[in-house]
């Protein structure tokens, strides 16, 4: 099953002792403030995004879960290398200026150890602040006719409105939490995100339309899976 990839935010953290005691129950040694490095992502929310689909609270309460101990890796990539911080906490917050919005926020930590240097110092002068995330749900429902879009063809087309009503997608039920990626290079701005749900797309995937709006769709899904194959 493919996986859904967000794009994500790095914010600023502070580290107190409560914090660094949840960072210890992920180290193999006990770590001191000195020794860590710690930042905030903000990872996915409740609000419909430029995809035109949402996570329901629920799945976002149910991620939270999933992402405590998982890795942020380079890049997608899976090498020891690769793996520069990891994952030691996770809630869902209200977003700031957003009314009923709601957000899955990822408290992260990175030794402070030569070889990490370099990200770090990218991290804090603002220069690597791009990510998305990996995570699976279980669902995806049609807003309109509620239909599961990874077992079940629907009609309805996602931003367009039937009787007044917006089609979006609900990614519904936390299943698994793959991974956060740090981008090193500024992403396309439709890269890091996007899904397959299986089963027909229906009129969406129909290549013969020569509407530029179509055309444009056709490029985002592309550079889409690229950034699959890349992973
Ligand atoms: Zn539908």
């Amino acid at each position: 099953m493919d996986q859904i990839l967000k794009q994500a935010r790095l914010l600023k953290a502070v580290l107190n002792e409560s914090e660094l005691s949840l960072i210890n129950a992920q180290a193999l040694r006990p770590l001191t403030a000195d020794e860590v490095f710690t930042f905030r992502l903000a990872a996915c929310n409740n609000q419909v995004d430029r995809d035109i689909e949402r996570f329901t609270e629920k799945t976002l309460e149910g991620l939270a879960v999933l992402f405590v101990g998982r890795p942020v890796l380079m890049d997608h990539k899976w090498s020891a290398g690769s793996q520069t911080a990891r994952v030691y906490a996770a809630d869902v917050e209200p977003m700031a200026g957003v009314d009923g919005g709601m957000q899955l926020v990822l408290r992260c930590y990175m030794p402070r150890l030569q070889g990490n240097s370099d990200t770090i110092a990218a991290i804090e002068s603002g220069l690597l602040r791009e990510c998305s995330v990996g995570v699976l749900t279980k669902r995806a429902i049609c807003s309109i006719c509620g239909a599961d879009r990874r077992t079940t063809w629907c009609e309805h087309i996602k931003g367009t409105e039937y009787d007044g009503k917006q089609c979006y997608i609900e990614l519904d039920g936390a299943e698994d939490a793959y991974e956060v990626s740090m981008l090193p290079v500024p992403a396309q701005p439709a890269a890091g995100v996007v899904k397959r749900y299986g089963g027909p797309e229906g009129p969406d995937s129909d290549p013969a339309g020569g509407a530029p709006d179509e055309n444009m769709a056709w490029q985002d899904e592309a550079l889409l899976e690229l950034e699959k194959t890349r992973f």
